[in-house]
């Protein structure tokens, strides 16, 4: 049985929220992330304060940053303990797994998915040095046992794939359906991985070459949808018979959530919004049918899932549903000046659970 879990997590007030004196409007209590929004920050010609709404969320998880308003907050290895350690657990097992971060540009999805210098790592380093550990004492346990682990790391922009593993990204890819083994892109380089620092040279190496744009916001722009895939193969005996399971892991970057409109796109960057947009939404329809089908939810027997709809949900499908886990990590930012864009994260992820 699918099964999805939705976490929310704050950053701190950036640089330009504390020159502007943005007021923090997220609050939280244990697993409920309210939203106050006054008619100020959807429109400067209210009033501030004169009406206030109040929109409350519950999601699986609750993540606080420091520098805001609470003393508890979320640190990496926390964030790393809730959801990554279920991740290995879950490839162990055979299943496939899929981590998504959402939300607006500068809201935090890289700095959670790959975070920053060695001892504020983030989601993808954790997973990768607690799967060799893993495989080591594993091995050391249980003679006949092997893994193999090989890594792929691709980008979606405008609804193209580009391997950020190989020496020319400029060529687009295309992608494919086997038969039995469903969609796939053809020629995505894989790369067989012995330790954690194989891995982290591979991520390192895909990050430079990720597309960024510069759009009007204030902050680099990232229009493109990256999937770091750890493909993990375990072979061995059990009670004499060779066995072997394939799982897979996609730990996904998505691309900034909020509306092309609301960065004045024209032309190029209008086409980029419109391909965002529609990779986002099938995403979000994908999710929560999955999340309907969740046992201890309601059930809608069976429902479409639009898995051919865009690049993203296609070629994530066989990761989308069946057995596999669903992990989502919303990420907003806690001041007012960017409330309507947090209140439609916090829609979609709660649209997801
Ligand atoms: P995104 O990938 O969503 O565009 P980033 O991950 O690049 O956003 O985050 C924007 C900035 O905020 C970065 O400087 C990052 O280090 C910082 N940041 C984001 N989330 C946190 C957090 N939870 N704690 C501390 N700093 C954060
Ligand atoms: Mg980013």
């Amino acid at each position: 049985m699918a099964s999805v879990k939705v976490a929310v997590r704050v950053r701190p007030f950036n640089r330009r929220e504390k020159d502007l004196e943005s007021q923090c409007v997220v609050r939280m209590r244990g697993n409920e992330v309210v939203l106050d929004q006054s008619n100020s920050s959807l429109s400067t010609s209210t009033p501030r304060g004169a009406h206030q709404f109040q929109h409350a969320f519950t999601f699986d998880f609750a993540y606080w940053s420091h520098n805001t308003t609470v003393d508890e907050f979320a640190t990496q290895s926390k964030v790393y303990q809730d959801l990554g350690t279920d991740v290995v657990e879950n490839a162990f097992g055979g299943y496939n797994v899929c981590v998504f971060a959402y939300g607006q540009t500068g809201s935090g999805k890289t700095y959670t998915m790959m975070g920053s210098e060695e001892e504020d790592r983030g989601l993808i380093p954790r997973i990768c040095k607690a799967l060799f550990d893993k495989m080591n004492a594993s091995t050391a346990q249980q003679s006949g046992s092997t893994f193999r682990t090989e890594v792929s790391y691709l980008e979606i922009y405008n609804e193209r794939v580009k391997d950020l593993l190989q020496r020319d990204p400029s060529h687009s890819l295309r992608i494919r359906e086997h038969p039995t083994t469903g969609p796939y892109v053809q020629n995505l380089s894989r790369h067989l991985v012995v330790n954690y620092n194989d891995i982290l040279n591979l991520m390192e190496k895909g990050n430079s070459i990720r597309t960024t744009a510069q759009t009007n916001m204030n902050d680099t722009s990232s229009r493109s949808h990256a999937i770091f895939t750890i493909t993990f193969v375990n072979a061995g005996f059990s009670e004499g018979i060779p066995h072997e399971t394939v799982s897979k892991i996609h730990l996904v970057d998505l691309a900034g959530s909020e509306r092309a409109d609301s960065t004045g796109a024209t032309g190029q960057r209008l086409k980029e919004g419109a391909h965002i947009n529609k990779s986002l939404v099938t995403l979000g329809s994908v999710i929560s049918a999955l999340a309907e089908a969740t046992p201890g939810k309601n059930r809608s027997s069976t429902k479409h899932i639009p898995y051919r709809d865009s690049v993203l949900t296609w070629l994530l499908k066989d990761s989308l549903g069946g057995n596999s886990k669903t992990i989502m990590i919303a990420t907003i930012s806690p001041a007012e000046v960017n409330a309507s864009e947090t209140l439609s994260t916090l829609r979609y992820a709660n649209r997801a659970k």
